[in-house]
């Protein structure tokens, strides 16, 4: 291991005997499979750090992925946006082309943290952390990402709807698997999309509920085509509340039809007591308020007016 990872203040008690900078993603990939599940990605650290420092898991080995070539990249092919997870969600919150065409994930990336915790802190991290209230998992569930994974053995692509599986889990194998791309379409012409956090204070500190709203509308007509409607933390994973969406597809955009939908997504939503993020009753009121201010937001973008 090199003598400079003793040196690092954070690396103070925890106990891994290597810390490995890997060049490719074929290098990368071989260090995790030749140490069978033993070794453990990290990139900003944000989680990882805390994580070992708490003894929630344990690794023999880091594998750092963070200077691994053309991972940080955020690109539009044909109609999709193309983000490596490498992106760090100051990159995010900054690009020109997701504030435009997903609006959505640009308001939660500038949510995280504090401008330190999002110089760093990636979005392929955020995912795989598989928090159920994290700040770009919930608008990236919103705009039907999904995700490349790559092991030894070759490559896999999974839509989120499908990647979350409990709290801190994911399909992901983190001892042997990395997140190697995510994709989502762009929003254009008709969509629309909104980014609601509700939170004690502005930085640093954790969420007690957002929502991630992604429509399409006919504005001429008045008419929602479709909608997302993504939460946290209601489940203990992101959760896309699907009576809701099949609620306001085909419906005449009103305020009326918004408050309805509102209160279809509360009836979904069991978030539990908390001393940190408030009371179930608190919060389902609170749902209330961000889907239909979530939902207006939207569909204002997308070019419709209400009555
Ligand atoms: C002070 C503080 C404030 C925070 N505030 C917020 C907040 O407001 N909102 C929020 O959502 N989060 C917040 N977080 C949590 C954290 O910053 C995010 O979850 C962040 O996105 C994690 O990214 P990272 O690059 O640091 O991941 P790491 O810590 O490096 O890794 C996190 C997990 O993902 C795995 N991993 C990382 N990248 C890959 C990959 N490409 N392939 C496979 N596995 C991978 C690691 O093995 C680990 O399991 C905060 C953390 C701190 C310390």
């Amino acid at each position: 291991m090199s003598p400079a990872f003793h040196e690092l203040h954070w690396a103070r008690d925890i106990e891994v005997s290597e810390y490995l900078m890997p060049s490719s993603l074929e290098e990368a990939l071989a260090m995790l499979a030749q140490r069978q599940g033993k070794a453990r990605v990290i990139a900003g650290g944000t989680d990882v750090v805390p994580e070992l420092r708490r003894r929630d898991y344990q690794a023999e080995t880091l594998v750092d992925i963070s200077r691994l070539p053309d991972m940080d990249g955020i690109a539009q092919e044909g109609g999709d946006i193309v983000m490596g997870p490498l992106v760090t969600h100051a990159q995010a919150a900054d690009s020109d082309l997701i504030q435009k065409k997903a609006g959505a994930l640009a308001a939660g990336c500038l949510a995280v943290g504090s401008p330190q915790i999002r110089n760093v802190a990636t979005l392929g991290g955020n995912l795989v952390s598989g928090q159920p209230a994290a700040d770009a998992s919930v608008p990236l569930l919103a705009l039907e990402a999904q995700v490349t994974i790559a092991s030894g053995e070759g490559e896999r692509q999974v839509p989120l709807r499908e990647f979350f599986v409990s709290v801190g889990e994911t399909v992901l194998d983190p001892g042997r698997e990395i997140l190697t791309q995510i994709r989502f379409p762009a929003l254009g012409e008709g969509q629309g999309s909104s980014y609601q956090r509700l939170s004690k204070r502005k930085a640093l500190t954790l969420p007690m509920l957002v929502c991630a709203v992604v429509v399409s509308a006919d504005a001429a007509e008045g008419v929602i085509n479709n909608a997302a409607v993504a939460l946290g933390p209601v489940a203990p994973v992101p959760f896309r509340e699907s009576q809701t969406e099949a609620f306001l597809a085909g419906a005449k955009a009103s305020r009326e039809i918004l408050v309805q939908a509102a209160e279809t997504a509360t009836a979904q939503c069991t978030p539990r007591d908390s001393l940190l993020r408030g009371s179930c009753d608190y919060r389902q009121e609170m749902v209330k308020v961000l889907v239909r201010r979530g939902l207006a937001s939207a569909l204002r973008q997308a070019g419709c007016t209400l009555d």
